[in-house]
């Protein structure tokens, strides 16, 4: 009897481990004590929590540079028109500077148990857009995390700049959300990473996606009844302002300690 016991302990770990979603840290933890969106502590409380993933976004200024940071007018700073020095300029809401993207991949490197969920933000220009593509690659080889990054873009022109200059097995995202899993397949890319709105509206994509191979990541889904619809639904990644809310949750669904060290399959 006692035997039996273990074994379907076992078998619930096992069902748990392959089944269970990961949590993805959306802006990094920046809705923990002292953290902001964005910032180098939104990313160390990410992985504090041993979540899955920790989501940033990158910026290409006027001048070339990458930046870390969300919103394309950003207190003041209209970060594609801006340069490098009205951005530095810029105090995040918990006191430190705008990360670079090297700064930011330089803290990345210390926390190999996370992974990276990289946004590149839509520039006006889709030439810029390549440009800015080609340098996003050179610093991931830079600090060798080609490995442990997924690619997420709004942008087509974007994605398949990517899709050109990563070797296969980087995983690219297409978030738009405009697009059925079928033509994501046929475009090489390795999932959707949509808004609650478009799932929403097509829950049936999910297995859809499931059918081709690909993998589905849902934002943001914060409150408890929009993170319990999207652990049933099935998709395979949530993205959080909330990861420990999303990973308790998960928990409590598998009876597991979930998602979060689940080995990737791509
Ligand atoms: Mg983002």
């Amino acid at each position: 009897m006692k035997r039996f016991a273990i074994f379907s302990a076992a078998i619930a770990l096992c069902a748990g481990t392959l089944f269970a979603q990961k949590v993805v840290a959306h802006r990094g933890y920046w809705t923990a004590p002292g953290s902001a969106q964005n910032s180098i502590r939104s990313l160390v409380k990410a992985d504090s929590i041993g979540i899955y993933g920790s989501e940033f976004d990158v910026w290409m200024l006027a001048d070339g540079n990458l930046v870390v940071n969300h919103d394309r007018k950003f207190k003041g700073v209209h970060f594609e028109m801006a340069p490098m020095k009205d951005v530095a300029a810029i105090t995040l809401d918990n006191g430190e500077s705008v990360p670079t993207l090297d700064e930011y991949l330089a803290e990345f490197v210390k926390h190999p148990k996370l992974r990276l969920v990289l946004e590149m933000k839509s520039l006006v220009d889709p030439t810029r857009e390549d440009e800015m593509a080609e340098k996003i690659v050179a610093a991931l080889r830079k600090y060798n995390l080609l490995k442990r990054t997924d690619i997420i873009a709004f942008s087509i022109n974007a994605c398949m700049a990517f899709k050109k200059l990563l070797p296969i097995g980087v995983p690219i995202y297409y978030l738009d959300g405009d697009y059925t899993p079928k033509k994501v397949k046929s475009l090489g890319l390795a999932g959707m990473d949509y808004s609650m709105k478009a799932l929403r509206e097509h829950p049936e994509w999910v297995e859809e996606a499931h059918k081709h191979g690909l993998e589905v990541n849902v934002w943001t889904a914060d409150e408890p009844e929009d993170i319990q619809y999207f652990i049933d639904l099935g998709v395979d990644y949530i993205t959080t302002n909330y990861p420990e809310r999303a990973t308790e949750m998960i928990k409590a669904k598998t009876g597991t300690k979930s998602n979060t060290k689940a080995k990737k399959k791509k």
